[in-house]
């Protein structure tokens, strides 16, 4: 018989905190803050394993389940000294879900279970609180109606308004215990009348319908969207937590509150939360009522009285937690916390979310308080996670209105244009518009538009508010708590306190740094990548093997990859440069020529205008590799599309309109990617790698005679599918070089290789490598070719693939390992079997992805190369994989 339900309390703990699969994150913690002596409430934990057998079973349980449900329900009436479903000292709980990976917000709980007509007696006996009491059963009965048995919340949510307007008052705190017993009755006749079924009075029966909802939950739509959004397996499953109810609101010397250990957003070592006197834990985080400090640690002016002036005595504990917590996890923790009539609990702890800046510092602090080491450091910053440090922050030159300010929730600056809505949110993305979500506040229910947004404003909430958490989560910027700006969902507008009216699609600009809304589009600048950023860095580097080479083809993005740590270039596609200036003319005019002559007249036009290309990129890569790719893409992208354009160039090159017209037309492929580009141009029309042979190899002679430098180029000849394409390229390629090198009486060391792109050429490697010096996997069109999916259309049906789970990612992002991935360790091994000193990269999009990067790693790549703005990501991820290894 297997164990299904494990107890905690009173010190002793079933679990321990090797059990995060079986117990969850929060059934995990609970079993472990217990064992270590702090002050939890007793309860007991479901694993996933019951909620598998939920979901296999039809929604029913095993025997064995109920009867290890009844036991650990005697144990826990035992611990608490009270009795479920007893009039006179009824014992009250909470369920909650705690999935292995943290997911908030994204499932449904229930508190104050066990109430009904009879237990109430005894809860107001044993609070001496009739309205707390009648408050909670009202409560209760709102949640458990909505959560377990489906009805809308605005139903009694109308009622309670007709409450309050019958008495002439407009807040929940004014109604009597009286008002809210009437209530009671009246929720409970309306769920009769909507439901056509009884609101549930036996407390077994609640507990087994709000276990059930709560396992139920794990297939909701939010929660589906949050897993396939953070890569959650939906096989994990969730536990679920049946623990004693503790109350926050049964008067002044009661209290919740939420806090980390560490500031989540900037990762400053100071004790960072906020609190409610006589208030439930929900009120926090919803964002209704506006939190306290619990410290004077950051303290403003208009700040209400914190927890350490208020409940100094609890203040102190929570502080000696704090200490013990970050000791025993050594790692940053996000605390949930309640205080009943002067006595204060711990309600959960898990490994905080922060955002890459605060991960940064915090993992570099640790090292430096010899709780962690440098390894540990490194695996602390997930390198998804930090590119959020690479994002733009505001212009400090640049001209602002600041219109409104609120809290500074989630770091970075983003710029877009105003909308209220969710679902508008995502649309206006989908139409490639940037938005900037604005909302009272948001819930579980928003995340879509929160993703799909470039920031998140919203009016109410703390730092910890559903909208901050999962900013932060995102790595999006996000104002919350901005109270200076007023909201008017049906206007479509929102006023500031000055009176200015912002409306739906006009832009304005959030610092999530500094929690500041400003009007417009603000300009904004790149990020540093010094101080904590930096050091982190340097212990990647160190722990790494893979290097990482970066696709640029300019030398201003060479140099910003250079900055970023960039060890080289590992793609550089030289017909962008073709595309520089007034230079199209010049290529169009060797297109149309009618003759070698021709196309010779126009490539010794071209030829220096690449030479100093090349001398600028070898320039700011002074000492470091450089892969110079000869022309790829197909002649007719270089042509006019349209008639006024023809007629544009026919003018400019002294021909008929219709000559022009023809060329173009003959130029037209019906399959253009898989038509007559790469190295076959070059099989048809030799003297365009020629010229551009001359030219790398050119600045390269000049710089090593006259600057004396060390370069050795890499001439990458790209799409060949067949050895004998290489062989004959090569061939060319080689006397052209040696022809400069005799010219400048100079030596260089270049090399010769190919891309890997084509599933051929991975099958033939061993053939191939005879006539490569080096490979780099080309997976952007391996993947395309591999698939048979086309990278230009992909885009219209992709997404549908990903939605309905037909794949888990999109190859053109992420590596596909079986197929395409199973591709590129073949043709690395082929490639290796014949020539074993053969040097292989990798240059497609997948380069700077992390799983990708990871996989370069395993299967033994030399380099990885990837834009600019990647290679501290991809230095990260190469960092991991060595690590993880060991
Ligand atoms: C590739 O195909 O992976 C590649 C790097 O080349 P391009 O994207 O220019 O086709
Ligand atoms: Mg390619």
């Amino acid at each position: 018989m297997g164990k299904y339900v494990y107890s905690f309390g009173e010190g002793q703990a079933d679990g321990n905190n090797t059990m995060r699969e079986l117990l969850g994150g929060k059934g995990m913690n609970l079993a472990d803050m217990t064992s270590i002596g702090l002050p939890v409430p007793p309860g007991f934990t479901l694993t996933t394993e019951v909620c598998k057998a939920f979901y296999a079973n039809e929604r029913q349980y095993p025997q064995e389940v109920i009867n290890q449900v009844k036991e650990a329900m005697s144990l826990l009436e035992k611990r608490m000294n009270k009795r479920f479903g007893d009039a006179d000292n009824p014992l009250l709980v909470s369920i909650r879900s705690g999935a292995p990976a943290s997911m908030p917000g994204m499932m449904d709980t229930v508190l104050n279970l066990g109430l009904n007509d009879q237990t109430i007696e005894g809860v107001i006996k044993q609070s001496n609180d009739p309205r707390f009491a009648y408050d909670s059963y009202r409560r209760f009965i709102q949640m458990y109606s909505n959560v377990v048995m489906g009805m809308d919340t605005d139903i009694l949510e109308h009622l309670l308004e007709q409450k309050k307007s019958s008495r002439g008052i407009t807040q929940d705190t004014d109604l009597s215990a009286d008002d809210l017993k009437e209530l009671v009755a009246e929720f409970k006749k309306s769920c009769k009348e909507t439901l056509r079924r009884n609101f549930p009075d036996d407390p077994t029966e609640q507990l087994w319908g709000a276990i059930s909802a709560v396992f139920g939950s794990w297939m909701n739509p939010r929660a589906v969207t949050y897993r396939k959004l953070n890569n959650i397996p939906a096989h994990w499953g969730t536990a679920v937590n049946v623990q004693a109810m503790v109350f926050g609101n049964m008067g002044d010397d009661c209290a919740t509150g939420v806090a980390f250990t560490r500031d989540p957003s900037t990762g400053e070592n100071y004790f960072y939360g906020e609190y409610l006197v006589n208030a439930q834990g929900e009120d926090v985080v919803a964002g209704i009522r506006t939190p306290q400090p619990i410290n004077r640690a950051k303290y403003q002016e208009g700040d209400l009285p914190a927890m350490e002036d208020v409940m100094p005595e609890n203040y102190q504990e929570l502080v000696k937690i704090r200490d013990l917590l970050e000791k025993h996890y050594r790692d940053m923790q996000d605390i949930e916390f309640t205080i009943e009539k002067g006595k204060l609990y711990m309600l959960q702890t898990r490994t905080g979310k922060r955002t890459a800046h605060a991960a940064i510092r915090i993992a570099v602090d640790m090292v430096g308080e010899n709780l962690i080491s440098e390894q540990e450091a490194v695996l602390r910053v997930s390198p998804d996670q930090l590119d959020q440090l690479l994002h733009p922050s505001l212009d400090p030159q640049a001209e602002k209105n600041v219109i409104a300010r609120g809290l500074p929730a989630s770091p970075g600056a983003a710029s877009g244009q105003v909308i209220f809505s969710a679902d508008e949110a995502e649309e206006m993305a989908r139409l490639k518009k940037d938005v900037i979500l604005v909302r009272v506040e948001t819930s579980p229910e928003d995340i879509h538009g929160m993703h799909a947004a470039r920031g998140i404003l919203t009016a109410r909430g703390g730092m910890t508010s559903h909208a901050a958490v999962v900013a932060r989560g995102m790595g999006k910027c996000c104002v919350s708590g901005c109270g200076a700006i007023n909201i008017d969902y049906e206007k479509q507008q929102f006023t500031t306190t000055n009176g200015l009216v912002v409306k739906k699609g006009e832009y304005i600009t959030l610092d999530g740094s500094a929690g500041e809304v400003l009007l417009g589009d603000v300009p904004k600048i790149e990020p540093e990548v010094s101080g904590d950023f930096a050091v982190l860095m340097a212990w990647a580097d160190k722990f790494r093997r893979l290097k990482v080479r970066t696709n640029a083809d300019t030398p201003y993005d060479s140099g910003v990859a250079r900055e970023f740590g960039a060890e080289g270039i590992g793609l550089c596609r030289t017909e962008h440069m073709f595309f520089e200036g007034d230079r199209i003319q010049t290529v169009r005019e060797m297109i149309l020529a009618n003759d070698l002559a021709g196309r010779k007249r126009a490539l010794d036009k071209i030829l220096p205008m690449q030479k100093g290309d090349f001398l600028g990129i070898f320039r700011v890569m002074k000492g470091f590799p450089v892969t110079i790719r000869l022309l790829d893409p197909p002649l007719h992208e270089f042509l006019p599309q349209n008639d006024d354009d023809v007629s544009e160039l026919a003018h400019a090159v002294g021909m008929r309109f219709s000559e022009v017209k023809s060329h173009v037309e003959k130029l037209h492929e019906f399959n253009p990617m898989l038509g007559h580009r790469g190295c076959r141009l070059a099989i048809t029309y030799p003297e365009v790698y020629d010229m551009q042979v001359q030219a790398i190899m050119e600045a390269a002679c000049e710089l090593i005679r006259d600057e004396k430098f060390e370069i050795v180029p890499e001439i990458m000849i790209p799409l060949v599918a067949h050895v004998n394409e290489l062989r004959i390229l090569r061939e060319n390629a080689v006397k052209v070089a040696d022809a400069v090198c005799a010219r400048y009486g100079v030596k260089v060391n270049y090399l010769i290789g190919t891309m890997i792109e084509l599933p051929r050429a991975a099958l033939t490697a061993d053939a191939i490598a005879e006539e490569a010096d080096f490979f780099s996997f080309g997976t952007n069109d391996l993947t395309q070719t591999t698939y048979g999916l086309s990278r230009d259309d992909a885009g219209n049906f992709l997404p549908d693939y990903v939605e309905r789970g037909v794949l888990k990612r999109d190859p053109f992002v992420a590596l596909d390992q079986r197929g395409v991935g199973e591709l590129v360790r073949l043709g690395f091994d082929r490639g290796r079997s014949t020539r074993p000193d053969l040097k292989v990269g990798i240059c497609g999009e997948h380069g700077g992805e992390p799983s990708s990067v990871i996989f370069c790693h395993k299967i033994g790549l030399d380099y990885v190369s990837c834009s600019p703005y990647r290679v501290p990501v991809a230095r990260l991820a190469a960092a991991h994989a060595a690590i993880l290894e060991k």
